[in-house]
């Protein structure tokens, strides 16, 4: 088997999301496991919506992932390639022309709708039907050596019209007879019917290529072996594998991840389906946090709690994949996350802490915190309640009103907490959530958090006491 060669392939038309990080570290884990390389390849040709300014983002968002690839290029930068490949399909008559209006397309659509066919665009609808294009092979789609495929000529009368010069024709590729069919690697044999689909554009009126007919000649000029990506790729699939045969390159092998849903298993949410590698960072999210839920992703295996990224590669496996959709739950990212924070030195936490712009987190309250915050950015609160001023809620006044009077001047550590609560227990009767849930809310103004015997010693005697008074400190 070739060394294998994969890509990831993102549109710089907006930040990447969980959905593209997820076929970023499928590409690059499978690489890591097997050998080979992964590619980065910029997909530009919607050369109105990609920007300079999106492309740099997308590498840093991989940097900081941890996410490296081997820069392939810009689709931007291959049009003499794109030319050269264009000009091969069409001496071969597997393109042709065509000149209809948006309007003339919606009618079309409307007319096949009204017989209950596929909206598909067809150029069967415009030429000699008796073309019989792989009918010697069929099934396998496109063959390669079948020379009657796409020899039609277009319907002359339909022909794109030469009286007017001005009008640029744009360019379609003629889709076999017949159906593509493909072992995916996840989701297993398919056949799907070309007659379900329109013949695609690959060269638009303006001379530019499309996205569809460019990833193919670089897929093929990079000898890609694997196209890795979500399953909403799988139409496009269809028709590129043609492409693949048309061009004479060799198809490779493909694995569409399955579809994202929502954690309950409901469609994703477009808030979620939207989260940006940016927003994550934005909330102190861990990078290795979304690499270990997302590698599991889809398999029904827990994500490892350890695993780096050579980890991960380690069991990553495509045949793990169910066809299932996959549950995105940023829940388990941000438990993922918190669980390496416990355990990273407090001169890493407060770096991160400080990139959150949170100040005045020291390593006591970082170590009597950090099983009860469900991230980072919730320790600004804590900084609150030991550094004041908070609001205290007072329940059970003369509880309160003991405890202020029994407060010794000095609350130096856990022991000398619980000596006080022991004294104000005694005093009032108080005892259970009858005696913590008061002091709590009046000394932190919040209902839960770490022990109190833990947090108040760093609130101190004076401010606990003039909390207690139910002053705001
Ligand atoms: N630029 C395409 C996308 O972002 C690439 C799809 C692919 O061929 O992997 O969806």
């Amino acid at each position: 088997m070739p060394s294998p060669k994969v890509r990831f392939a993102p549109s710089p038309t907006g930040r990447l999301h969980l959905g593209n990080v997820r076929t970023a570290l499928a590409n690059r884990l499978f690489t890591q496991r097997q050998g080979g390389t992964a590619y980065l390849r910029i997909d530009d040709t919607d050369r109105t919506r990609s920007g300079r300014d999106l492309e740099r983002h997308i590498e840093s968002d991989l940097a900081w992932l941890g996410l490296d690839f081997v820069p392939a290029f810009r689709q931007s930068e291959r049009t003499g390639a794109y030319e050269a490949a264009f000009d091969r399909l069409a001496a071969r008559g597997f393109v042709y022309p065509c000149d209809e209006t948006a309007d003339e397309l919606e009618a079309i659509r409307r007319d096949r709708a009204a017989r209950g066919l596929p909206p598909a665009y067809r150029r069967s609808a415009r030429t000699n039907p008796s073309r019989d294009a792989d009918q010697t092979n069929p099934g396998v789609g496109l063959s390669q050596t079948n020379p009657s495929h796409g020899v039609a000529r277009a319907n002359p009368s339909r022909d794109v019209d030469r009286t007017n010069p001005s009008a640029r024709p744009y360019w379609r590729f003629a889709l076999p007879d017949g159906e593509a069919r493909f072992a995916d690697l996840i989701q297993g044999a398919r056949v799907l019917p070309f007659a379900a689909f329109s013949d695609p554009v690959v060269r638009r009126a303006d001379g530019g290529f499309t996205y569809a007919f460019a990833s193919v000649v670089d897929d093929a000029d990079l000898a890609i072996t694997h196209l890795i990506r979500g399953e909403d790729h799988l139409s496009n699939t269809a028709v590129q594998l043609a492409l693949f045969d048309a061009l004479g390159a060799a198809r490779p092998e493909t694995a569409h991840l399955p579809l994202l849903r929502d954690a309950d298993g409901g469609p994703l949410s477009k808030r979620l389906g939207s989260l940006g590698v940016a927003d994550l960072r934005g909330e102190g999210i861990e990078p290795l946090a979304i690499l270990r839920h997302l590698a599991v992703l889809g398999t029904g295996n827990p994500p490892d709690p350890s695993a780096d990224l050579e980890g991960l590669a380690r069991t990553f496996d495509l045949a793990a994949f169910n066809r299932a959709p996959a549950r995105l739950n940023l829940d388990e990212i941000r438990r993922l996350s918190l669980q390496i924070q416990r355990n990273l030195p407090f001169a890493a936490v407060r770096e991160r802490l400080e990139a959150l712009g949170i100040e005045g987190v020291d390593e006591p309250l970082w170590l009597v915190c950090r099983d009860n915050v469900g991230g980072l950015g919730e320790m600004a609160g804590w900084v609150r309640v030991v550094r004041g001023p908070i609001e205290p809620v007072r329940e059970d006044v003369p509880l309160l009103e003991a405890g202020a009077d029994l407060l010794p001047d000095r609350l130096g550590d856990e022991a000398d907490a619980g000596a006080w609560l022991d004294r104000v227990k005694a005093a009032t009767g108080r005892k259970g959530r009858g005696l913590f849930h008061p002091l709590r809310l009046a000394a932190t103004g919040r209902d839960d958090g770490p022990g109190l015997k833990l947090l108040l010693p760093l609130v101190g005697p004076d401010r606990l006491r003039r909390r207690l008074r139910g002053e705001i400190a």
